[in-house]
């Protein structure tokens, strides 16, 4: 796969739906998948904090989440076609999980904000099975919740607690999951609660 290397932050080079139909490729073979969409906020991080940069090498793909990235990429004379954002991400992987019946765990937000969530993706999202959930306030000692994920195994595990913890959690946690996609989405599950 192309990648475009930004201050040595390597972008994948895809479109938003290309790359939603990759990532549901690999759900059907079964490849654990680390993703992480990244705005020039995240690129400036990389260059500051070796241990992001280190998430940063651990993901499996690096989207370009924000016109700034885009930008930056045609100013190096290497263009990506456009952006691939989390929220978008999410949105279009709810789509395919309620096509094939895939199994999703969500992380993070305020309790309040995630009961809102998961209401909203029943309502739209029938046939999504939300397997697990839990809020983004917790003791980061306890790891009940990576051991509830590993052994529910879902399909898809959406990390709501913005940058950097999302990021830091899933490379602490993704050695321990045999398989899904595990994606940080930042604000997105405020935009879905409404
Ligand atoms: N959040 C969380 N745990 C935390 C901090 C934040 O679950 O310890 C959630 C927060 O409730 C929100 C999301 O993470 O739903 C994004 O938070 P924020 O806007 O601070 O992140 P950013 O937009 O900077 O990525």
């Amino acid at each position: 796969m192309k990648t475009v290397n930004i201050m040595d932050v390597p972008f994948i080079h895809t479109d938003q739906s290309s790359f939603v139909s990759l990532i549901d490729e690999r759900i059907q073979s079964k490849e654990k998948t680390f993703v992480i969409t990244a705005n020039p906020e995240i690129v400036m991080k990389a260059q500051e904090d070796p241990t992001f940069k280190q998430y940063i090498q651990k993901a499996t793909y690096v989207t370009a989440d924000g016109i700034g990235v885009v930008i930056g990429a045609k100013l190096l004379n290497d263009p990506l076609p456009g952006r691939v954002t989390g929220y978008d991400t999410m949105i279009q992987l709810l789509e395919k999980a309620n096509k094939h019946h895939y199994s999703i765990y969500l992380l993070g937000a305020q309790p309040e904000t995630l009961e809102k969530t998961k209401a909203n993706i029943e309502k739209d999202y029938p046939n999504v099975k939300i397997v697990g959930s839990h809020d983004g306030f917790f003791d980061w000692k306890n790891n009940q919740i990576a051991d509830e994920i590993d052994q529910l195994k879902p399909d898809m595990t959406f990390v709501a607690l913005g940058v950097p913890r999302q990021e830091k959690w899933i490379a602490e946690n993704i050695d321990r999951f045999s398989h899904g996609i595990f994606i940080g989405i930042g604000g997105s599950f405020d935009v879905i609660a409404g």
